[in-house]
């Protein structure tokens, strides 16, 4: 069983008036096979949590540590922590012209595993992937990203992290702008991963929607920088019901 462990961190950006505190003290701890729902308002740093996990330079940590099963995570670099195991489903993912889809995953596993998969067991891996999560399989020859649906940038993030099997997943605004029908089908991509590899997700959401398809054993409310309230999933229904306002009032 692996840990992921966040104490007391604060993060600032640097912006053109200087650098700004968004994260203001978060304490988490994921194990394996865990699921945790992160909820709050637009605003309340909840990418910037994901950002920071993930190391983008950009995100200064000023306070605070993390740890993946003992190990200094702030240490490590962006590939270190891909290695170690973490894997961050971006809210707005970039493009890359010029890679197609099976190159990058390719690139992205043989980062991970040390060493590159044999040519023809990985194309049919990612075939079967591909199949998995209902894509066209020319998707496969497509540049990353580039003229990418909202839905088909979601199957793409789910894909990497099926062929990835990464200990921990952060899945940042995975739902948003996905249909019903693409919304099923990623939901049901991150459940079969988290199954077979007891992968320990933290989805990031704002609505309680997809909570309806991938059930967390924890909820965490977000507001301004840290967490406010913690619970098990009756804590999603009472937010779709009652809204953040009770918990904005509270944090002013
Ligand atoms: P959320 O994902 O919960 O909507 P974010 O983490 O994206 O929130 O943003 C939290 C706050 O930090 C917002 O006020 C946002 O404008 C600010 N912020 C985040 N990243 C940057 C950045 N790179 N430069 C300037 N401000 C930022
Ligand atoms: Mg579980
Ligand atoms: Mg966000």
């Amino acid at each position: 069983m692996s840990t992921l462990e966040i104490k007391n961190l604060h993060v600032q950006v640097e912006t053109n008036d200087g650098p700004k505190k968004i994260l203001q003290g978060v304490n988490l701890t994921i194990n394996s096979g865990e699921i945790h729902a992160i909820m709050g308002p637009n605003g309340s740093g909840k990418s910037t949590l994901a950002y920071s996990l993930a190391g983008h330079p950009k995100y200064e940590v000023t306070e605070g540590e993390i740890y993946l099963d003992g190990e200094n995570v702030l240490e490590m670099s962006v590939d270190e922590r891909a290695r170690a195991g973490l894997f961050l489903a971006m809210q707005y993912p970039v493009e890359v012209a010029g890679v197609s889809v099976s190159n990058f995953l390719r690139t992205a596993r043989t980062a991970i595993d040390g060493e590159a998969p044999k040519l023809r067991t990985w194309i049919g891996e990612v075939k079967e992937a591909m199949e998995r999560l209902r894509m066209d399989p020319d998707f496969a020859n497509r540049d990353v990203n580039t003229g990418f649906s909202g839905g088909e940038k979601k199957r793409h993030e789910i894909l990497q992290m099926d062929l990835l099997h990464p200990k921990f997943a952060v899945l940042d605004e995975t739902d948003s702008g996905l249909d019903i029908d693409a919304l099923r089908v990623v939901s049901e991509g991150v459940n079969r991963v988290h199954e077979q590899a007891d992968t320990g997700i933290l989805l990031i959401t704002h609505y309680t929607r997809i909570l309806n398809y991938i059930k967390p054993d924890f909820v965490h409310v977000f507001v301004d920088g840290h967490m406010v309230e913690q619970g098990g999933p009756e804590l999603a229904e009472r937010l779709e019901a009652e809204g953040y306002d009770r918990f904005l009032q509270a944090a002013k």
